[in-house]
């Protein structure tokens, strides 16, 4: 493999940061041989209790039992906005950027302070209690973080559905968790065009009597179907509300929230997640991974439709009382230039988002860059997928400038917050690793039959305790979360991630288990050889699966989508062969490379690869689950083009 470049943490970074490298080498070994003075010190420090717990941890991961702060009582919307009104009741909590350029609006502390108190009391009103279930489907419009906090003001437990989701997985989601209360838009607005949410929500709830509650934001303002016994305009409704309200005294072991998987590997898992221990470590993460310092301007481009949605737009930044940049648009509407033009209008300090959107964007070139100064970043983040070292650079050096420190940040749903990452002042950073575990975070890799191994090696991605913003079952079936999670290697959370570790204790997320190819008793990542065909000029995207080899066990089936204008040859073919076997080995020299026009990717971006994995063994008829897919169509081009390749 080509030689890996490293990137030191600059002496200046590391005096002006949080933490460096000897602080996070001691808080992290605290963290592992005395847990409980360590969560305990950093519970009393991140979080506003009204009642002090009983007893740090209770944790047995071969019975699916995760307990953490038991008897502690506690609030989150007052940890995110009461907590911050005598000091920061003026400072902004959140900026809205709208779809169209130059819409936008400010939030101060005090004001979402009063709004959530005003739902809150709406939604009391409407008989919804602490425990209740209420879905939220939303655009990502201020509303949609009060919709959420005021949950957790009266201890309702929130589920969130992306507003990109169809009537029917919307309706999946609401009957799975037994939601009764649903809080949405009149519409949504993406790249200028109208998402019928409103219109959605009476698809999806037609002859589900249960949910007596819909509460709709107007938004863009067009005409919507009305039922008066159900249906209530929110900004009527908050009106003529309190604007006080006393928030709930929750138990740090009360459901928070539920939320579905994204999908990428099969059906959606309702992943249930706690109060005190997410609190703590989504609130701890943000701090310390984003380095963030008071005053500061913080966008997470995610949607709160995800848990980087949850985590790191909502929970983590307002509990820190940061300023959050809340965006309804895309990347690339009404150009690709949007995203730095936001940064420049709003000062943004530290920018957070996906691979996906950072790939998209490369292809577009520098010039959209390079037309707007992003002097007030910092600290750039990535989340979602293993980023290719190649969109690394690119995100590092012209994005960035060669002056800003990245941070790859890996976890997932279930995990709740940050996992693996580095730190901006303290570890040095090579691309396409998320390097080092968080505080408290153990890391181990595994073989097929369980054996731990040590020193440099890959494996299967394990953790072998628990942690505080661990999820505690999948809502419903604590059978599937024991068997998704638990039982196959007894003892450890698996992760379902294969991962490399380097001499330097470092970590490579090697893509999911499932997509890590055995070639002739050679394991290898899928994610390694999609980063070596990306190095190609003309290759805008790749995905790589296994297929069955009658002589080498697996055989390497590429997609590869080619950037606009260029078109497939044999000489492109060659090429690309050649470069796999470059950049990686003989080995791993592609069996069939097939060209993709576009990739079956979830709402989130991500390539689903079981899909791919189907096609590439030409077993059509057993997709699968494909709801969660962007857009289906990508699916039947796909096939029609294996047929005439
Ligand atoms: P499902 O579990 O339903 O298949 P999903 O795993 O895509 O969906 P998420 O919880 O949103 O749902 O994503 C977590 C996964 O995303 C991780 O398990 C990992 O595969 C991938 N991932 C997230 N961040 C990173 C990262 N920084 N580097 C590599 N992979 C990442
Ligand atoms: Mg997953």
């Amino acid at each position: 493999m080509a030689a890996e470049k490293q990137y030191p943490v600059p002496p200046e970074t590391a005096e002006h940061a949080l933490l460096t490298r000897e602080e996070y080498d001691r808080m992290y070994r605290q963290s592992l041989d005395d847990p409980d003075t360590f969560w305990s010190e950093q519970a009393e420090q991140f979080i506003t209790w009204f009642r002090k717990w009983d007893r740090v941890s209770n944790n047995d991961l071969t019975k699916g039992q995760i307990r953490w702060f038991e008897g502690g009582k506690l609030n989150v919307s007052y940890n995110c906005l009461d907590r911050h009104l005598e000091t920061h009741g003026d400072r902004n909590a959140i900026i809205w950027e709208g779809d169209e350029p130059g819409n936008t609006r400010h939030i101060t502390y005090r004001e979402l302070h009063e709004e959530v108190c005003r739902l809150a009391n709406v939604l009391k009103d409407r008989g919804v209690a602490k425990g209740d279930r209420v879905s939220i489907y939303m655009p990502m419009i201020p509303e949609a973080v009060v919709a959420m906090l005021a949950c957790t003001r009266i201890g309702a437990v929130h589920s969130i559905v992306f507003g990109g989701f169809s009537p029917h997985a919307l309706r999946d989601r609401i009957e799975d968790a037994d939601c009764r209360t649903v809080i949405t838009a009149d519409q949504g607005l993406r790249s200028g065009k109208p998402v019928p949410l409103k219109e959605n929500v009476e698809k999806a709830i037609d002859g589900l009597d249960s949910v007596h509650t819909v509460v709709t934001v107007r938004h863009t303002g067009n005409e919507v179907t009305w039922n008066p016994d159900r249906d209530i305009w929110y900004q009527e409704s908050l009106a003529e509300a309190s604007p006080t309200c006393e928030p709930e005294e929750m138990d740090a072991e009360d459901p928070l929230f539920i939320l579905y998987t994204s999908g990428s590997t099969g059906k959606p898992k309702g992943v249930l997640h706690t109060t005190g221990g997410y609190l703590l470590q989504a609130s701890m993460t943000f701090k310390y991974v984003f380095d963030y310092h008071d005053g500061e301007v913080y966008w997470c481009t995610a949607d709160v439709g995800w848990v980087t949605g949850h985590s790191y737009i909502v929970y983590g930044p307002l509990s820190n009382a940061a300023t959050s940049l809340v965006f309804e648009g895309v990347p690339t509407y009404p150009d690709a230039g949007r995203f730095w033009q936001v940064i420049d209008d709003h000062k943004v300090n530290i920018f957070y988002t996906a691979p996906t959107a950072i790939r998209s964007l490369m292809g577009q070139g520098e010039e959209l860059v390079k037309k707007y100064s992003r002097k007030s970043l910092r600290i750039l983040g990535t989340v979602g997928e293993p980023i290719n070292p190649e969109a690394w650079e690119w995100y590092y050096r012209v994005v960035g400038d060669e002056r800003c420190r990245i941070v790859d940040t890996w976890w997932q749903t279930e995990t709740g917050a940050i996992m693996i990452s580095a730190l901006p002042g303290a570890i040095d950073l090579k691309p396409g690793s998320a390097t080092l575990p968080f505080f408290g975070v153990e890391p181990e890799l595994v073989d097929n039959e369980g054996n731990i191994l040590d020193g440099a090696t890959d494996g299967n991605l394990c953790i072998a305790r628990a942690w505080p913003s661990m999820m505690r079952t999948i809502y419903g079936d604590h059978e599937r979360f024991m068997n998704t999670y638990l039982t196959t290697y007894a003892g450890k959370y698996f992760t379902g991630d294969g991962a490399r570790r380097d001499e330097d204790g470092y970590y490579w997320i090697t893509g999911r288990v499932d997509d890590v190819l055995n070639v002739s008793g050679h394991r290898m990542g899928t994610a390694e050889i999609e980063s070596a065909l990306v190095l190609h000029d003309a290759v805008a995207e790749a995905a790589v699966v296994g297929y069955p080899h009658d002589l080498k066990g697996q055989g390497i089936y590429c997609y590869v989508t080619l950037v606009k204008g260029v078109e497939p040859n044999e000489g492109l073919h060659k090429e690309l062969t050649d470069l796999v076997r470059k950049e990686i080995g003989p080995i791993a020299k592609p069996d069939v490379i097939q060209w993709a026009p576009g990739l079956p990717k979830t709402r989130s971006g991500k390539i689903m690869r079981r899909i791919l994995r189907k096609v590439a063994t030409n077993e059509l008829d057993s997709l699968g689950d494909t709801s969660t897919l962007a857009d289906p169509t990508v699916v039947d081009e796909l096939i029609t083009n294996r047929a005439n390749q």
